[in-house]
């Protein structure tokens, strides 16, 4: 088990100082800052949250936006179908939930883009609800501590009640979750957990003398050379240009693989980040047919 009296006690002194998590921040705030950390490390998404949450403050702010606007503001932070989902999203809360972000995982669940994780972050980051809320960080430190294991394995169903059966019965536990949530990011790392800095008494991966594990070794994930650079760069082409561009001011972008290029542009559009104007030129969502 976890002790959660130390763990929580550690959390009040050692916790990052991040934007979303200071006083006056809304349940929708946090909810942009969820979609954004979703696949982006903090340290990349802090400044855009920033800028994005003074520009659109609530949920009806960010409906009123222009998609391109949306995807111009969502910057460098990659997989911009977040920006897409995250604009449909405030859109559902705007027009259907008053402006006010739901505070119960199920109807969070029925938004745009929310998944399993994210409604339960919001429910309990937001509006302090003792849900457990499972990502790989948490999922590791469960793994060490409880299980005596040295890395969690594939995500399982079994991971939301392992969790759950962790919870303290009382107030506490939206602070657990979080408490956890910041072990496994800061102290209980993948490659190099901190176990002399660590605040549990008890760990049972330590006990065991830290075993090594058995799943298949990680894999780094390449950006360089792959769809998603090809992406990035054609959306860095139209977020530079008010107005529709050529093919050829395009295809520069990407010189390496024109297959490549043409395969990343066509996915593009299928996703609705990019739209084709009638004389051939390509803009960002919402800005091909203002010629
Ligand atoms: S003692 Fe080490 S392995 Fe165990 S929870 Fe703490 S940091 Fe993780």
């Amino acid at each position: 088990m976890i002790d959660p009296n130390e763990l929580i006690r550690w959390y009040a002194t050692a916790q990052r100082d991040l934007a979303w998590r200071r006083p006056g921040v809304s349940a929708w705030q946090i909810l942009v800052s969820e979609f954004m950390l979703q696949q982006t490390p903090v340290a990349r998404v802090e400044p855009i949250w920033l800028d994005w949450v003074a520009r659109w403050p609530t949920p009806s702010a960010t409906a009123a936006a222009s998609a391109a606007d949306i995807l111009r503001a969502w910057g460098k932070l990659g997989y911009p179908r977040r920006a897409k989902r995250l604009h449909e999203c405030a859109t559902v809360i705007a027009t259907e939930h008053g402006d006010v972000v739901p505070d119960d995982v199920d109807t969070l669940l029925t938004l745009p883009g929310v998944g399993t994780y994210t409604a339960r972050a919001v429910a309990c980051f937001a509006y302090r609800q003792r849900v457990p809320v499972v990502d790989t960080n948490v999922r590791r430190v469960v793994a060490r501590a409880v299980h005596g294991l040295h890395d969690a394995g594939p995500p399982s169903t079994r991971d939301l009640a392992d969790v759950a059966a962790l919870l303290p019965d009382d107030d506490t536990a939206p602070h657990f979750s979080i408490a956890v949530m910041e072990l496994g990011a800061t102290v209980c790392t993948a490659r190099a957990p901190r176990c002399g800095v660590c605040p549990l008494t008890h760990c049972a991966w330590r006990s065991r003398g830290f075993p090594a594990g058995t799943g298949p070794a990680r894999r780094v994930q390449r950006y360089a050379g792959t769809d998603r650079q090809v992406r990035g760069r054609l959306l860095d082409v139209l977020r530079d240009n008010a107005s529709p561009v050529t093919r050829a001011e395009l295809d520069v972008a990407w010189t390496t693989d024109p297959a490549q290029r043409d395969r990343a542009l066509d996915s593009l559009l299928v996703d609705g980040l990019v739209e084709q104007t009638a004389d051939g030129r390509f803009a960002l969502a919402g800005e091909g047919d203002q010629t």
